[in-house]
């Protein structure tokens, strides 16, 4: 006869999980940027509007190169976030900690962003998750180096981002160096391949 006892203890069954991230929720949000929803922000009046407003914030900066070092680190953070494939520009994200607070801080460093808005409780830019995002801004903090200049800016006003941690190539140079190094051990076994040497 077939025994009907119930079992005594019930299994538990763990829902599956999502492979979890190597970033920080913070850093995800980040690279994948969620509109802010506790400030009202103005609308953005058109295209040119924007491009009339980055032109303004590039002479800013130009200008800058007279009398402030903060140009010379924007440029950096500018050419980096513009040329840099994502496999170097990312390099440094599975080791960032902390996180932006918007305090604001940054996007007032030497004159005030035109996207920068604040409505007296809390601040946003205008354009972070839109199509006009400024590459820099949404990759900041690139490595130690740019976040230290950033820090240095805003004291003493703290800026909550560190790192833990090390990647493999941490100097920019030295990671280039060791793509093209992988680039190259690419090509040459594919030749090798082909021409049977
Ligand atoms: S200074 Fe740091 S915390 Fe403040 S808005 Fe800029 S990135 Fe965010
Ligand atoms: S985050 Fe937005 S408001 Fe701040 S400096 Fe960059 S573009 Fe300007």
């Amino acid at each position: 006869m077939e025994n009907l006892t119930p079992p005594t203890k019930l299994v538990q069954i763990e829902p599956l999980r999502k492979a979890s991230s190597i970033h920080t929720a913070s850093t995800e949000n980040q690279l994948n940027p969620k509109p802010v929803t506790d400030i009202q922000l103005p609308p953005i009046p058109s295209d040119g509007w924007v491009y009339a407003m980055k032109t303004y914030a590039l002479s800013r900066k130009l200008l800058g190169f007279l009398y402030t070092t903060h140009s010379y680190g924007a440029t950096r953070r500018w050419l980096m976030a513009t040329f840099l494939p994502d496999k170097i520009l990312y390099r440094w994200k599975p080791y960032q900690r902390g996180g932006c607070n918007r305090c604001g801080s940054c996007c007032k460093i030497v004159f005030k962003c035109p996207f920068y808005y604040e409505d007296g409780k809390t601040t946003a830019c205008m354009v972070y998750t839109t199509k006009h995002a400024v590459p820099p801004c949404v990759t900041f903090p690139v490595d130690p180096q740019d976040l230290r200049e950033v820090q240095r800016e805003v004291a003493p006003a703290p800026c909550p981002f560190y790192f833990e941690g090390a990647p493999e190539h941490p100097t920019t140079w030295g990671a280039i160096k060791a793509e093209l190094r992988a680039e190259w051990r690419k090509r040459k076994s594919k030749l090798k391949e082909a021409f049977d040497f």
